[in-house]
């Protein structure tokens, strides 16, 4: 297994880390504050080629493997988790499945945008339906040479501005998860009607909408593989999520640790910097073994993917004990502050609330665990 990062990937974590600490990092926590991440920062991304890191060469990306792709997510997480849930689910759920489920038909005219400027998003969830994505409601009938789309669809991460979406509708009532098909659709198609913004705890630089399908038309040329490949399509696709937002995990933990080791070193108590209390050192210590864990899971189940070996149980564990362990780290992080970390003129405050949800999205921890044991109980124990 190779766990180390190769000269190349070193290059390019530290050239993404350059770009982000000079560049965003300035602006992140007014990002928060104002609830937006401006247009300029994903431009600057798309620049240097990470619309497309999913994306082979020969289609417009840049191709990276899936362990470079963690590096480059954990390295924007670490200054900006907005930002970086913005180009995780563009690059993993967004981009990528265009590419593994389309048509070169569909390649040909999606993956352009998609590589050099606009955001993609994947909108799965509903308000009845999100950890049981094959309860879908929304309903795509087919009407000649087009689908007519309608429904309520929820939690679209860069819904508000995608310029693709990918939108998964039931085709078939009768069928459960096998009657959900995908539907690639463009910004600006009527009937694909965005509604309020959700304001969250974290997070709040990137935006989560609700979208209205309202008589929707869907040419059958842009259904995203066969009707009824919708369930599978997600499925699979989260597999590649849910190494993104252990990456992510991972940025927020970085920071918050690195602020904490900061300011122990930094703030006085008893006559010394807290640094020298052994329960601050404990937290210090603990929050490392956190980290290098969750390190250790990511790119394991990278290079698993990486290898083409099945890796669903991997980012499973991968993504469940990042974020398990980046809500722990943020919590204890504050706590090593004390009354400091809980006022925003403190990083840490953010990282906690940014945190919080990454054990939420992409699967709540609860599913995690159900997909591990499922296939433990299925495959056998790993070795
Ligand atoms: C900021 C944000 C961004 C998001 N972005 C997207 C996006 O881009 N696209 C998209 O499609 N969705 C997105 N989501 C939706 C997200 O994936 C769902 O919120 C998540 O899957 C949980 O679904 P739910 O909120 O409906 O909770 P529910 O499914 O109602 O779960 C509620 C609770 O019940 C538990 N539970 C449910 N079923 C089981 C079970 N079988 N066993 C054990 N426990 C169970 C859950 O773990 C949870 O604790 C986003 C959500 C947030 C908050």
């Amino acid at each position: 297994m190779q766990l180390d990062l190769s000269e190349e990937q070193v290059q390019i974590r530290d050239a993404v880390r350059q770009l982000c600490v000079s560049e965003f990092a300035p602006h992140a926590r007014r990002w928060d504050q104002e609830s937006h991440v401006p247009r300029a920062a994903i431009e600057r991304l798309a620049e240097q080629g990470f619309l497309g890191m999913a994306i082979p060469e020969a289609w417009g990306g840049i191709g990276y493997d899936s362990r470079t792709i963690t590096v480059v997510l954990e390295e924007i997480s670490r200054v900006s988790a907005a930002l970086g849930i913005m180009i995780a689910v563009h690059n993993s759920v967004g981009a990528l499945p265009v590419f593994r489920f389309g048509t070169d038909e569909q390649r040909r005219r999606f993956l352009p945008p998609l590589v050099s400027k606009e955001l993609g998003a994947f909108s799965l969830s509903e308000p009845g339906a999100g950890s049981d994505a094959g309860a879908i409601q929304s309903t795509a009938v087919l009407e000649g040479d087009h689908y007519v789309l309608n429904g309520t669809k929820n939690w679209v991460t860069n819904g508000s501005h995608a310029g693709v979406y990918l939108i998964f509708a039931r085709t078939d009532r009768e069928a459960g998860s096998r009657g959900l098909s995908t539907f690639i659709v463009e910004r600006g198609a009527r009937g694909l009607v965005v509604g309020k913004t959700e304001d969250k705890m974290g997070l709040r630089g990137s935006d989560t909408v609700t979208l209205s399908l309202e008589g929707l038309e869907v040419p059958v040329s842009q259904r995203l593989g066969a009707e009824g490949d919708g369930f599978k399509i997600a499925m699979s696709m989260l597999d590649a999520g849910r190494i993104g937002v252990a990456a992510q995990a991972i940025g927020v933990m970085q920071a918050a640790f690195e602020e904490s080791v900061k300011y122990a070193q930094q703030r006085e108590a008893f006559g010394g910097p807290i640094a020298k209390i052994q329960a601050v050192q404990f937290k210090l210590a603990e929050m490392e073994r956190r980290l290098q864990c969750a390190r250790l899971l990511a790119r394991r189940a990278a290079w698993l993917k990486d290898t083409d070996q099945p890796h669903t149980r991997a980012a499973s564990v991968a993504k469940l004990y990042a974020s398990e362990a980046a809500t722990w780290v943020t919590h204890q992080a504050i706590q090593v502050h004390g009354g400091y970390g809980y006022v925003k003129e403190y990083a840490v405050e953010q990282l906690y609330r940014d945190a919080r949800v990454m054990e939420i999205y992409e699967g709540t921890s609860e599913i995690q665990r159900l997909v591990i044991a499922r296939s433990l109980l299925r495959e056998g124990v790993a070795v």
